[in-house]
Parts: structure tokens; C-alpha cells; sequence
């Protein structure tokens, strides 16, 4: 019904404006013909006319002569000084009617351009409102500074229900639900609630899903749009973008705005090689001008989600911006059960299906690739037409999509998964006991997707001016652990420690050349570098000491080393117990908190830690 009025609108305008034109240009042909005075003295003199009007202009002497020929031809010749035409005529015996002020001379002068001038904006505000509900590729470009927003008025079909899993990332969202529900309760003691939070984690783990499920949970309207989005080629477009979003959101406030691959706008400012980036630092510029705009208790919460923490430029983070941080890990076993229970509500399961132990073969997978995976069962148990789905579909879909989620994030064997936990066990035991590292907060072995099978989490580091050497050999042994404990479980040792190999050497390298730490190199310094990495730095780098000097730093790095290993080995040995426990707790759990890990010493058969204090 819509559609038809607004094309039956465009034909009526298109009408107008033709007729328009036609208008103007039989005007104009009717009254261009090129008359010069000679022409009007040769028309006269041939006695060539019909008739003559004088048409004097009212506020000066111009005006015109308008001469139809006998041959019905009509003629129009301007004057400066119309008298002066006049009398001229009047001199070869005519005696032309003079009209004061003729109509066409108005119509011509002014209504027509005003008549051409409202058709055009006609034109052009057709063409936009055709563009606002969906037009072509010339509407398109009307549309620049529109901020693309979409905006689903809380969806209370997302809630923290749907969510599977993320117990911890629910749980510190809830703050921002109570808030957005009664405001009140927070402004009337003065709390200041944050305005933004970003959600940090791989895709697919369920971020977009977690900020939906906030604004469904508070029941209030979600804005959502991708970084994505406002970088376009053309600058000052993404910064209006912004603008337009924060209006929008500002009267729809208590609301959410959820910035997907914010990324893409906040990436760390003047880096990059040459120009270019004037446009995302506009728009970024703009984000953070915005969100310093509106005041804290305003209702607006900005919700953002990022898998590249790391390149975002700092400014966001500040307080009053994204000021908290959520993340947004990889499912464990058990978060992957739940996934696949909320995902299998709506598909009529067989009494064989074991969802647990698809959680356990799925390591890896996200939230996504599960739901997936379910989706692959379900359509092939279609096309079976079979009313269930069953273990087989499962299996099957697998296959099918353990392929794809496999170039992402690798599915894991049994084995490596063994490794990985008694490599992951060896590094935990030594943050534990050693006295200057840890606390150990996590151990994982979760795929990370950056490559790692695995890590243990240290408490956020203590901000300390000093290293100590006690501390650095630490963290060298903490560093060989994972190795050790492969080496000590399996009798043979992985390619899966040489980050870890490589920190450590550094590490000690670090401890002789610079911080004059070794025993037999003394107190000089050996490396002068900044660690700024230019092309063409190590070129040009000058030694700063000789081939023997070089010899014995080797010789040194390699007993600080040495003797790591050798002591970190023996600690290792003798929390063997707590080695094969924590392992076996990881294979079961995948991702073990601080307490479960403390828990597993709290049952060892005291072995005090009194004989690491004489190992140190
Ligand atoms: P992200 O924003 O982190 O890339 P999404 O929120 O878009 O991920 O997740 C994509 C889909 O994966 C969701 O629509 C949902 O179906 C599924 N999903 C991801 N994580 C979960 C979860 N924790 N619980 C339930 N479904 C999930
Ligand atoms: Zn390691």
C-alpha cells in the first residue's frame, strides 16, 4: 500500500517537472528570436510587420520592442532606452501599441525561475524520502551522515537465559541491568556506574549476544552498529555518524549502544606508515568527544566489543570512557554443555544423544561454532526426515564443521590435550611456590587462538620499580616449567614450549648483558640497544664488545639457565603428586580457578616449602 503511493508520488512529480520544462522552453524558443535594430529598420523598411509592442520596464528607461512579422514570426529586441526605440519606430510611420507592464515579461523574469527553482527541491526531497525507505544507488548517497544504527527496542527474547556459560561475565553485567532498570537506586547515593564497558574476546564467543541480553534483561531500547561502519572513504562522514548515533540514543535514553568491532575506529591513533588515517581519527575523536559529553548517570551505556584488545588506542580506556572491562573467553566443558543445551531446546533430541560428552569432543569450539553445530545436525536430520536428532547427525555435523572451526581454533587430541595440561600443571606449581611470582589466578587449556594451547594466569603483575634477580631467576623457572613437567610425565619433550624457551633466554640474557647480574661478566653493560625495532637498525649496530666478550655472555646465559632448569626440575619433583593431580583436574575441567588449584596443595602430604627456601 505504502509502496504504491510513494510511486504514484514520484509520477506525479516526474509529470510536473517535465511539463515544467516544456514550459521554459517554448518560452524561450517564443521569445529568443535574435532581433537586431538593423533587422528591425530592414523589416520596416520592407514593410515586413504586422503589428508592435512597446513594453517599457517601471523602474528605468529599459524595456523592449516586441514585433510580430506578417510571415507571424514574432521578434523581440531589447533597448537600454526604450523612448529612443521607440521614436525610431515612430519615425518609419509605425505607431506601436506601449503596454505598461506586460504579464509575460513577470511570468518571464520571475515566476518561471521560481516555478524551475520549487520543482528542483521537490525533486531532490523526493529522492531522499524515497531513500529512507530503501531506494536506489542515487538515493544511497543522501544518506552520508545517517549513523546506519539499528536499533531493536529491548528484545526481551535475549536474556541472560540465553546466555549459556559465562557465569562470571553475567554476573558483572548485572550492575549495568539493575542500573538501567532504576536509575534511581544508584543516583539517589551518588554512584557513579560506568559508561562504557568493553567486551573483549575471540568472535563468536557470545559478545553481541551478552550486550543484547543487558538491554533485553532491562527491558530498554539496543542500538547497535559496527565499527565498521563508520569508516568510510569519504572523510567527516564517520564522525557525523557518530553524532547522529548519540542523538538518536540520547532520546531514547535509558538505553544501550552496542559498537561492534570497535576496532576498526579505535585503533591506537598516529601509527601506521604515511596519512590516511584522518578519517578513523575523526571519528574516533568524535566517539570520545560524545561519550565525555553525555553525564555519567544519563542513561546511556555504551557497550563495545573487541577480539584485538591490544590495538586499541588507549584514550578509550580512560575513566568516563570504557571504563570496565569484561572477558569474554572460550567456552569450558561445562560452558559448552550449556551452549549446547540452550541451543537444543528448540530441536527434539534422541534419547542417545549425549550432550556432555559432545562438550568434551568439542574443545575449542565457541558458542557460535556450537549452535553450528547443532544447526549442521538438525538439517541433516532433515534431509533424512527424521523428526530427532541423533548422536550419528551429530557426529556427522561434526565432521562437517569441525573443518571449519578447525582452521580457527584446532581441534585438539587427547593427546596434545595430556601435554598440555601437564605442561600448563609444571608452570602453575612453580608460580605457586616460588615466593616472588604468582599467585596463579586461572590454569587453562583452553586453545587461546592465538596460537597457544594453553595458559596459566598470574595475578595482574604487582607494579614494582625493581626487579630482583631472586624475581627474574623466578620467572626463568617459572618459564622452564612447562617443559620440565613434559620432560618428566612423558620422557620426551614437545616443540610446545619454545615461547616459553624463548622468554627464558631472554630473560637471562637480559640479566647478564644489561643489569650486570652474572658472576663472571660483572657489572658492565653489554647492550645499549632501546628495544625500538628500526629496518636496518641491527645493520648499522656497531658491537659494543669483542668476540670473547660474546663467548662468555653465551657461557653465562647458558648457567643461568642450567641451573633454573636443574632447580626447578627438583620443586617439580617434589610436588609430583599436585603435578598429576592438577593435570588430571584440567583434563576433567579444562579451566581450573585459584582455589581449586590452592586446594590441590592444601591436600598434599605437607612437603613444606621450607626446602625450596634452600634450593633458592
Ligand atoms: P561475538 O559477538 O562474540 O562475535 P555473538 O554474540 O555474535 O558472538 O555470537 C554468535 C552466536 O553464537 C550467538 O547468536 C549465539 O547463537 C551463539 N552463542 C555464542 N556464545 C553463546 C553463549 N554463551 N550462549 C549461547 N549462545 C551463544
Ligand atoms: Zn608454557
Amino acid at each position: 500500500m505504502k509502496q504504491s503511493g510513494r510511486s504514484y508520488n514520484s509520477y506525479f512529480f516526474f509529470i510536473i517537472l517535465l511539463a515544467g520544462l516544456i514550459f521554459v522552453l517554448t518560452q524561450i524558443k517564443s521569445y529568443s528570436e535574435e532581433y537586431t535594430r538593423s533587422e528591425l529598420i530592414q523589416d520596416m523598411e520592407e514593410d515586413n510587420i504586422e503589428e508592435m509592442y512597446v513594453i517599457p520596464n517601471e523602474e528605468s528607461p529599459t524595456g523592449y520592442l516586441e514585433v510580430t512579422l506578417k510571415s507571424g514570426v514574432d521578434k523581440k529586441l531589447y533597448a537600454t532606452d526604450i523612448t529612443k526605440l521607440e521614436d525610431l519606430v515612430r519615425e518609419y510611420g509605425y505607431d506601436p501599441v506601449v503596454e505598461n507592464v506586460k504579464k509575460d515579461s513577470w511570468i518571464l523574469t520571475t515566476l518561471i525561475p521560481l516555478i524551475v527553482v520549487i520543482i528542483v527541491v521537490m525533486f531532490l526531497f523526493m529522492m531522499m524520502s524515497a531513500q529512507n525507505s530503501g531506494g536506489g544507488a542515487a538515493a544511497k548517497m543522501m544518506n552520508f551522515g545517517k549513523s546506519r544504527a539499528k536499533m531493536t527496542s529491548g528484545d526481551k527474547n535475549v536474556t541472560f537465559d540465553k546466555v549459556a556459560g559465562l557465569r562470571e561475565e553475567k554476573e558483572e553485567l548485572e550492575e549495568i541491568v539493575d542500573f538501567l532498570k532504576e536509575p534511581g537506586r544508584f543516583t539517589r547515593v551518588g554512584a557513579r556506574i560506568p559508561k562504557g564497558v568493553l567486551l573483549e574476546g575471540p568472535p563468536g564467543t557470545g559478545k553481541t549476544l551478552l550486550a543484547k541480553a543487558v538491554a533485553g534483561e532491562a527491558g530498554v531500547p539496543f542500538f547497535s552498529i559496527s565499527g565498521s561502519d563508520f569508516v568510510e572513504m569519504y572523510v567527516g562522514v564517520g564522525a557525523s555518524r557518530v553524532r547522529d548515533l548519540f542523538e538518536e540514543a540520547k532520546k531514547n535514553a535509558p538505553c544501550i549502544v552496542f559498537i561492534d568491532e570497535i576496532d576498526a575506529v579505535a585503533r591506537r591513533r598516529g601509527t601506521g606508515m604515511g596519512g590516511g588515517h584522518d578519517e578513523r581519527e575523526q571519528t574516533l575523536n568524535q566517539l570520545l568527544v560524545e561519550m565525555d559529553g553525555f553525564g555519567v548517570n544519563e542513561g546511556i551505556i555504551v557497550m563495545a566489543a573487541t577480539n584485538r584488545v591490544d590495538i586499541l588506542d588507549p584514550a578509550i580506556m580512560r575513566p568516563g570512557r570504557f571504563d570496565r572491562k569484561v572477558a569474554v573467553g572460550v567456552p569450558d566443558v561445562g560452558g559448552r554443555e550449556e551452549i549446547l543445551k540452550v541451543h537444543s531446546q528448540n530441536k527434539p533430541l534422541a534419547d542417545n544423544v549425549d550432550l556432555e560428552q559432545i562438550a568434551r569432543t568439542t574443545a575449542g569450539f565457541t558458542g557460535a561454532d556450537l549452535e553450528n553445530l547443532l544447526n549442521e545436525a538438525a538439517i541433516i536430520a532433515a534431509k533424512k526426515d527424521k523428526v530427532y536428532l541423533s548422536q550419528e547427525d551429530i557426529k556427522k555435523a561434526f565432521v562437517k564443521v569441525g573443518i571449519g572451526a578447525e582452521k580457527r581454533s584446532r581441534i585438539i587430541s587427547s593427546k596434545e590435550k595430556e601435554i598440555t595440561a601437564y605442561h600448563e600443571a609444571g608452570h602453575a606449581i612453580l608460580f605457586h611456590v616460588l615466593p616472588d611470582v604468582g599467585p596463579v589466578y586461572a590454569v587453562s587449556i583452553i586453545p587461546t587462538g592465538n596460537g597457544a594451547a594453553g595458559y596459566t594466569m598470574p595475578l595482574p603483575e604487582r607494579d614494582e620499580m625493581f626487579m630482583t634477580k631472586g624475581r627474574m631467576l623466578q620467572d626463568i623457572m617459572v618459564s622452564l616449567g612447562g617443559r620440565i613437567a613434559e620432560e618428566i610425565i612423558f620422557k620426551d619433550i614437545t616443540t610446545g614450549a619454545s615461547s616459553d624457551i624463548k622468554k627464558a633466554t631472554k630473560e637471562a640474557r637480559r640479566m647478564v648483558t644489561r643489569y650486570g647480574m652474572s658472576d663472571n661478566i660483572g657489572v658492565i653493560c653489554y647492550d645499549d640497544d632501546d628495544d625500538e625495532v628500526f629496518i636496518g637498525r641491527d645493520l648499522a649496530h656497531a658491537k659494543t664488545h669483542s668476540e670473547v666478550i660474546s663467548g662468555e655472555i653465551d657461557r653465562e646465559v647458558k648457567k643461568i639457565i642450567d641451573d633454573c632448569y636443574a632447580k626447578a626440575k627438583e620443586i617439580i619433583l617434589q610436588h609430583r603428586e599436585v603435578l598429576n593431580k592438577c593435570a588430571g583436574l584440567l583434563l576433567e575441567k579444562e579451566k581450573i580457578s585459584r582455589e581449586e588449584f590452592e586446594a590441590l596443595f592444601d591436600r598434599e602430604n605437607s612437603s613444606d616449602i621450607s626446602g625450596v627456601e634452600a634450593l633458592l
